[in-house]
């Protein structure tokens, strides 16, 4: 281990950040981040939920890019699994990172969109949301008891307009076509990663990333023939790894598959912003309020 992070890892982040990169990312690892959520508006309005947090005396951050997010401040995630709130799914908890690939998407009405990675539906039920529950969604998810836990949020969300799909994506049939694809792809977790876990050296292994890459191949080559040409899809992972992101989309846009669709990542002017190969790509450094995560806006062409 150096710096309490497994040594392939350390070298991983030297090789593509630097030094003075990776100390920050290492300082990204050792924060503990405050509790945040998104009001579910198929049930709530982020006003009352506020209101509610107020007669708590529960205080809050507003999120400056989502309207519908807060951070809160002087709590923990176990207080407000008590609420009512969260128990009848009003309010989701969900980490500032994960809240960016559905927005990205920009779901609409009637679009019939493809979640191929789907549980525990953080993502679903948030694109759900914002086309006001009139998109359709294709919930796809290859772990069985994953697939039963992303079904329970579903419907305490009450998001309805969602096909669940227990199935490995990679083998969905190609007869499908789908207006929009999000590929929140199985990744390492290099981004989410903390220098407190005990177990990383044996859980966070060279094997994984390799395996996480193949995988990450696999489906984003899928998504593609899935997609209507001409159509947008998004692909994300919560890795910081260009052996995870770059690496993956590359051959696929300079053999001409697919183009950038260029994210504005100024609107994250509380995120550390790292550098990537592809411009246009948002790539977000672990911080006391982000996880580490990547997220790519992409057409067929
Ligand atoms: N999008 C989810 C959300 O926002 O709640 C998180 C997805 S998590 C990063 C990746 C998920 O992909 C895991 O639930 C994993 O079981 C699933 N998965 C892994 N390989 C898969 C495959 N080949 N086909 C479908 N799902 C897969």
């Amino acid at each position: 281990m150096i710096n309490n992070i497994p040594n392939f890892l350390y070298h991983l982040l030297i090789e593509q950040y630097g030094e003075n990169l990776t100390n920050t990312i290492l300082e990204g690892y050792s924060q503990k981040r405050p509790v945040t959520l998104r009001a579910n508006t198929l049930k709530a309005d982020i006003t009352d939920i506020k209101n509610i947090f107020d007669k708590l005396q529960i205080s809050y951050k507003e999120v400056s890019w989502y309207k519908d997010a807060l951070i809160l401040e002087n709590t923990s995630e176990d207080q407000i699994k008590n609420l009512e709130i969260y128990q009848n799914g009003e309010i989701y908890l969900q980490s500032l990172s994960s809240m960016i690939p559905p927005l990205v998407i920009s779901p609409k009405e009637n679009e019939n969109i493809l979640d191929m990675a789907a549980a525990p539906g953080s993502k679903t039920t948030q694109m759900l949301a914002l086309s006001q529950n009139k998109a359709f969604i294709t919930a796809c998810e290859k772990n069985k008891i994953r697939a039963e836990r992303l079904q329970y949020n579903l419907n305490k969300q009450g998001a309805n307009r969602v096909n669940v799909m227990i199935k490995d994506a990679r083998q969905l049939d190609d007869f499908f076509s789908f207006d929009k694809v999000l590929l929140d792809a199985p990744c390492s977790g290099s981004g989410t990663i903390s220098i407190f876990d005990k177990k990383l050296e044996s859980t966070f292994t060279e094997d994984l990333v390799n395996r996480s890459s193949k995988v990450q191949h696999d489906l984003l080559k899928k998504a593609i023939t899935l997609l209507k040409p001409g159509h947008e899809m998004v692909y994300s992972t919560c890795s910081i790894l260009a052996k995870e992101n770059e690496n993956i989309l590359r051959k696929f846009i300079d053999f001409k598959q697919l183009e950038i669709l260029p994210i504005d990542v100024s609107i994250f002017s509380d995120a550390i912003l790292l550098p990537t190969s592809i411009e246009g790509t948002l790539c977000i450094g672990p911080s006391d309020l982000y996880e580490g995560f990547f997220v790519a806006a992409l057409r067929k062409l």
